[in-house]
């Protein structure tokens, strides 16, 4: 019910956006490993679930395929209906292939049903990683010829679990008229997870032969990653910063070499959010919605969770929020040697996220010593998050790298000012405040220096408390960008019109 309800309202509103329908008539195969609502364990679950449903809005006949993980929760698969099944090769080994669909919110989803490779719970982090994600590429090319009436012009995978897709295309599928003029795109959200594998895979997992190995082939072993370079027609990246640094060894974690001899075909987007389901107005997570008309609200949300949470409970206490995985990547190690720093200024930080046992004991050890300025939510939760989106002043996103990163475009949209290291997306989202012009929407810092990641907080806090008026016209500014997704699928319309 829930879902034909979603599914009237995105054709009431196809039809309000009828003037901006393209004339784009070629069929997108989305690959992805993870799609909200299905399954989510970072952004590209948020891409994977926004862009797709963009391009459908504009018209564009845009499908999603993921796997079918036993972590789908039981409604959503209540909506899926069984397409067929065929088996494919993995090498020597001979697997089964099923296909479900389900529409949702207007997009047409598929799901290939393997239960020894996905019937486990999570996503990621088995030993057979690697075969199981060869096979979900493998299987996602095969299961093209069940997909009634719909043969794509353009297959669009994401990230090393579905970068082997080009070169299987290029090596096992072109015989077939099906598949002869299928163009491929291939975007890359992290570079740092490439699906690296020890080089035995290529015969016995992927089942190449040798004149083929060379473009999987890193210093000997196998990297699915490079594949998808080397193969695709296009590779993409979320940011047109990232797109630069990765051209770089700081940045490129060794696909920097290849890189360079392809950006001829390299090209980077940014992300948008999904406006809709990140929204302060209408967030079912919030204790009170607001917007900016109404955004003296937006403190009653900080009361509440104050309390929730046992801190000391006041309007005035600046509270920074912080949302992501505990990694090197989030600028951890920034701020750890400053984080009582932080503290001593008197404002409380609410962290949520889970990652790396060596920053999470850190965490728990330094709340224990400041327990009402720290809280450390190690936890993966939506209803958490949007908690800290609709209380925080500010949002502190100190990443070491960050292709794109949407929690940031998510705290702006909330009120929350980011404070973030100029680097990929952070540095193509945030604008620096200048009180000169008064423009800008949050505060930066450029050198991964943890002095220059507390100055920054300095700055921030100091203007939270001091300089009212200016912080208000900061987030004026920040929750007024357009972080849509609506202009932004045009620029993947363009590139798709490229091929
Ligand atoms: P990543 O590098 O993990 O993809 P992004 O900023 O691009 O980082 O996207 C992270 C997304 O996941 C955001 O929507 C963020 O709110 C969400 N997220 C991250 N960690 C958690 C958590 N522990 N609980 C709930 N949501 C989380």
């Amino acid at each position: 019910m829930a879902t034909q309800t979603k599914t009237k309202k995105t054709a009431a509103s196809q039809k309000a956006a009828k003037s901006e329908q393209t004339d784009f008539d070629k069929k997108i195969l989305f690959v992805a490993s993870e799609a909200v609502p299905f399954i989510k364990t970072g952004g590209l679950a948020d891409v994977a679930g926004a862009l797709p449903k963009a391009l459908v809005d504009k018209g564009v006949d845009c499908r999603v395929i993921l796997p079918l993980y036993m972590d789908i929760k039981q409604e959503l698969r209540d909506n899926m209906k069984f397409v067929g099944n065929l088996y494919t090769n993995l090498s020597w080994r001979y697997q089964y292939c099923g296909l479900f669909t389900a529409v949702y919110e207007g997009v047409t989803y598929y799901f290939i049903d393997n239960e020894f490779y996905f019937k486990r719970s999570g996503l990621y982090g088995y030993y057979d990683d690697g075969e199981r994600f060869a096979f979900f590429s493998k299987a996602v090319l095969e299961c093209i010829k069940l997909m009634d009436g719909f043969t794509p012009d353009i297959i669009h995978a994401n990230d090393w679990q579905s970068a082997l897709i080009p070169v299987f295309l290029d090596v096992f599928f072109r015989g077939d008229d099906r598949y002869k003029y299928i163009k491929t795109v291939y975007t890359i959200h992290n570079i740092e997870f490439q699906g690296r594998y020890s080089g035995f895979m290529v015969g016995d997992v992927l089942g190449l032969p040798d004149w083929a190995r060379e473009y999987v082939d890193y210093s000997g072993d196998v990297n699915y990653m490079k594949g998808g370079i080397e193969r695709a027609n296009k590779v993409t990246t979320v940011s047109q910063t990232y797109a630069g640094e990765i051209l770089n060894a700081y940045y490129g974690y060794g696909m920097n070499n290849i890189l360079v001899n392809r950006q001829y075909k390299l090209s980077g987007i940014i992300n948008g959010i999904d406006v809709d389901a990140n929204d302060p107005k209408t967030d079912k997570y919030a204790y009170t919605n607001y917007d900016l008309a109404s955004f003296g609200d937006k403190v009653k949300n900080k009361l509440a969770f104050q309390e929730a949470l046992g801190l000391p409970v006041g309007a005035d206490i600046p509270m920074i929020g912080m949302v992501g995985r505990l990694t090197h990547q989030k600028g951890l190690d920034l701020l750890a040697p400053i984080l009582t720093r932080i503290l001593d200024m008197g404002v409380q930080l609410v962290i949520l996220g889970t990652g790396d046992y060596k920053y999470e004991e850190m965490l728990r050890s330094v709340q224990s010593r400041y327990p009402g300025n720290l809280r450390a939510l190690i936890t993966f939760s939506g209803d958490l998050a949007g908690k800290i989106y609709c209380s925080s002043d500010m949002f502190l996103m100190p990443s070491k790298f960050e292709p794109c990163g949407l929690s940031q475009m998510i705290a702006m949209r909330y009120g929350a000012l980011p404070i973030v290291r100029e680097t990929g997306g952070l540095k193509d989202t945030v604008i620096p405040y200048d009180y000169t012009t008064g423009k800008g929407t949050g505060f930066t810092f450029y050198s991964y220096n943890a002095f220059d990641l507390l100055n920054a907080v300095e700055r921030a806090v100091g203007m939270y408390r001091d300089y009212k008026e200016d912080w208000n016209k900061i987030v004026k500014n920040a929750m007024t960008q357009d972080f849509s997704w609506k202009n932004i699928s045009d620029r993947y319309i363009d590139l798709y019109k490229q091929l």
